[in-house]
């Protein structure tokens, strides 16, 4: 398959990419183009123009701004994989990155990509989720940090606007330490995922993340989006963290008619698979 005629405008700078945006209100832009090309080749998506964000500065590398880590959109999986910083600061990081489709797919594929794209089944939206990131999105009149809690609005849809780029994702570090120069502990993640056999795309996947005000956790693959496992937090809020208490609370976590079925994968067996994963992501952590 081909993709329909487009135009390719590549941006030197981040006011550059937000012009050629207004200037081209039905482009698309392009990051790792591992989810829009497919798609264009399918023809699900038809744009008119690209423009490609991938060598812009401002949206790339990785930081540590006092107790946040600061990663730009454009950062690949690859870099972040390979990240000292990111293996010292959030190790289960790169673990979970690496579940991400094939070495092909995270040599160009971004984190800003998967994120805008919230396609349902990918991985990281589930992990920013549980992390308590908050995304930085730049438009033309400015710029704004979007709690991720109100990030994802629904299958592929994001707090995004057509005229709007990610450029950075700001995670907090559970370390209490306000210098940059200060040493970090290490935030305590897992991530399980259960990949589809083919695609290796997530059937279900469960982020934990045990900080000092508790436990968040999130699920992807099974709803129209990636959502809080909030009954999952209540049930360990104030708890000893052991693994009878982990086994009690990982029941019946999710209610199958909240979640997508299809005719590999019913609604009721992702709900039971995220219980399982809630737990083996729990246990790994306790
Ligand atoms: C074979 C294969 C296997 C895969 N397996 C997995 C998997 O197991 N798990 C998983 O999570 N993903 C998987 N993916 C998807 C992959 O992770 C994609 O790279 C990712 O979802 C999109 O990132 P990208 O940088 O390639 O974005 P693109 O494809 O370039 O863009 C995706 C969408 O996001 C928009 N966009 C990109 N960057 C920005 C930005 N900064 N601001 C606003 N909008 C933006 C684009 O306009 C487009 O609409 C797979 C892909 C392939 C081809």
């Amino acid at each position: 398959m081909y993709t329909a005629e487009f135009t390719y405008h590549r941006a030197k700078s981040l006011s550059e990419a937000l012009q050629m945006l207004q200037q081209n209100p039905e482009a698309k832009l392009l990051a790792g183009g591992h989810s829009l090309i497919p798609a264009m080749k399918l023809r699900l998506a038809t744009p008119p123009a690209l423009i490609d964000i991938s060598r812009v500065p401002e949206l790339k590398g990785i930081r540590r701004e006092g107790n946040t880590l600061v990663i730009g959109a454009a950062t690949t999986y690859y870099e972040i994989e390979t990240s000292d910083l990111i293996r010292q600061t959030i190790p289960a990081l790169p673990e979970a990155i690496e579940q991400i489709g094939d070495p092909m797919v995270r040599n160009k594929g971004t984190i800003g990509g998967s994120l805008a794209h919230a396609d349902p089944a990918a991985d990281l939206p589930a992990v920013v989720l549980a992390l308590d990131a908050r995304l930085k999105i730049q438009g033309p009149s400015g710029a704004k940090v979007v709690d991720v809690d109100s990030f994802f609005q629904g299958m592929f849809t994001t707090a995004v606007g057509q005229d709007e780029i990610l450029t950075e994702i700001h995670i907090p570090l559970s370390s209490a330490s306000p210098s940059a120069h200060a040493p970090t502990q290490a935030v305590r993640m897992a991530y399980e995922k259960f990949p589809h056999p083919a695609s290796r795309y997530a059937v279900a996947g469960v982020a934990v993340v045990i900080g000092v005000s508790g436990v968040r956790a999130a699920f992807t693959g099974a709803g129209e989006h990636a959502m809080r496992l909030s009954k999952l937090e209540q049930a360990l809020s104030g708890k000893p963290l052991d693994p009878q208490t982990v086994e009690a609370a990982c029941q019946n976590l999710v209610d199958p008619a909240q979640l997508m079925g299809d005719h590999n994968h019913s609604a009721e067996y992702r709900a039971h698979l995220i219980d399982v994963l809630a737990k083996r992501a729990l246990l790994r952590l306790v």
